[in-house]
């Protein structure tokens, strides 16, 4: 049996004692780096890596799951920011997470290969589940998140987050979602969107939960109504996101982003504030060690010109090259939240500024489960849409990862794993047209030239 025959049972509608039926392929294909590799970039400055040389695509051995994981017939994947790190071998390889997870159990042990197969989204249809599962069959329609947990673990009751063993799947685990099948614990599925494609409905768990728990959850900046947020990278994964849930819980975002190409797309999803930062040139660092106030408050100045006061909450990630100028730019008594150092993670900032003015740095990774169901339910909703720019085949895996490495590319990139083509997998059109196909598409549309 092949994945081939278990796509033309999905696609024409087979029901799910026939999906639980049908045999596992073998071996399935999937887009992974290699163990033997890992030291391939040694001597390489970052932005000299290329991922299209260390993310292969071929066919890995079906693993066996355990009583609480499920099999899944992944439809559409994404690109994740965690799947560039892992093709360019930086902070530091995966395999060093694979290793460790191979030891802390039997079922662990799978996951410890010369292989690491990518990915931390996926669109998908259930296949089998393991007989501890109680509220997933076959048949299914979910989506998948990558808070990937031992909850026989006292520490993942609480915020599952604060878990001693809390993982992303797909990075700091093995068989992600950049592949034809995939397994993953039962609770980590969700209902898919029914108004949404495979790949629209793929790229939001990752990027939109974690932004999510950044600004909406109980964990991290808690976002009140009317509350001026600032947010870095405001077109990018988190950032798209992160836009949407300002407007949609009443607060006003204060958009940065690096051309007038993305300024037209922040205006286009209703953010009026936009703060373009290579046209206004700002130079935080005046050399390797040395930061630049001046800097700092000429940005401070161009969010008051446009918001009349300073941000309540600044949604940082950028890191090295922009910690400095959030910290001075929060309000008295506002909030830096943070999620990540993509410009380098050694921060510096005024201390003065954050004591004196009462200000706190609150640290925010990815979102517990209940906090990625009620992400998954606002898109279910129609309230927030996916922000996918641009779609790509699973052979084309590299070059998605290459133009997310290189920031050239708005919002998300889906990626076709199963799903032949784009735009299959909408089971509520009715629901669609209600939403409106000008929203769900406003990413796509733009990256076309069309707005
Ligand atoms: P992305 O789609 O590449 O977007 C990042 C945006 O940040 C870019 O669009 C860019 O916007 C802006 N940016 C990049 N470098 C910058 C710099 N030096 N200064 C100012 N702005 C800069 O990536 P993403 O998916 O949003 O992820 C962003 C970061 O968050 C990554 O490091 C990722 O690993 C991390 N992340 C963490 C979690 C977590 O759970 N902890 C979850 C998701 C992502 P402009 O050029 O238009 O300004």
């Amino acid at each position: 049996m092949s994945m081939q025959n278990i796509l033309e049972a999905i696609q024409s509608g087979a029901a799910g004692d026939d999906i639980a039926n049908l045999p596992l392929p073998e071996s399935f294909r999937a887009a992974y780096v290699l163990r033997e590799e890992q030291e391939m970039w040694a001597g390489y400055a970052s932005e000299d890596k290329d991922p299209r040389k260390s993310l292969h695509v071929g066919e890995v051995a079906t693993p066996e799951i355990a009583p609480d994981e499920v099999y899944i017939a992944v439809m559409a994947s994404s690109i994740n920011f965690n799947t560039v790190w892992t093709s360019i071998f930086e902070p530091l390889s995966t395999f060093n997470f694979l290793d460790r997870l191979g030891k802390e159990s039997a079922w662990g042990a799978r996951h410890r290969q010369d292989f690491h197969v990518v990915g931390s989204d996926a669109s998908a249809v259930v296949l089998r589940v393991g007989s501890a599962v109680r509220n997933w069959k076959p048949g299914d329609h979910v989506t998948v998140h990558c808070n990937y947990l031992d909850d026989q673990d006292p520490s993942a009751h609480d915020d599952s987050m604060l878990a001693a063993n809390q993982r992303i799947w797909g990075f700091e685990s093995n068989y992600g979602g950049l592949a034809d099948l995939s397994i993953v614990k039962a609770n980590q599925l969700m209902p898919k969107p029914a108004h949404l494609s495979w790949e629209e409905a793929a790229v939001n768990a990752l990027c939109a939960s974690t932004s999510y728990r950044m600004l909406v959850g109980n964990h991290a900046a808690r976002m009140k109504q009317g509350d001026n947020v600032f947010i870095w990278g405001a077109t990018g994964g988190i950032g798209a996101y992160g836009v949407q849930l300002v407007l949609n819980g009443g607060g006003t975002p204060v958009g940065v982003v690096s051309s007038e190409h993305r300024v037209k797309l922040l205006e286009a999803m209703g953010c009026e504030h936009a703060i373009d930062r290579r046209a206004e040139n700002y130079q935080f660092w005046s050399d390797e060690h040395t930061q630049d106030e001046s800097e700092w408050r000429r940005l401070g100045k161009k969010v008051r010109s446009l918001i009349g006061d300073d941000p309540d909450i600044v949604f940082e990630h950028p890191g090295r090259s922009t910690m400095g100028a959030s910290v001075f730019i929060a309000k008295r008594g506002g909030t830096v939240v943070t999620c990540a150092a993509t410009s380098g993670y050694m921060l510096e900032f005024d201390n003065r500024h954050l004591w004196m003015k009462l200000k706190r740095i609150v640290s925010s990774h990815f979102a517990n489960y209940q906090e990625a169901w009620n992400m998954n339910q606002l898109i279910g909703q129609g309230r927030i849409q996916p922000v996918m720019s641009e779609v790509f085949t699973l052979d084309q895996v590299g070059e998605a990862a290459l133009k997310v490495h290189k920031n050239q590319a708005e919002g998300k990139l889906g990626v076709l794993c199963l799903a032949p083509e784009a735009g299959q997998g909408i089971t509520n059109p009715e629901r669609r047209a209600e939403i409106g196909e000008d929203k769900i598409t406003l990413f796509a549309r733009h990256a076309r030239g069309e707005l």
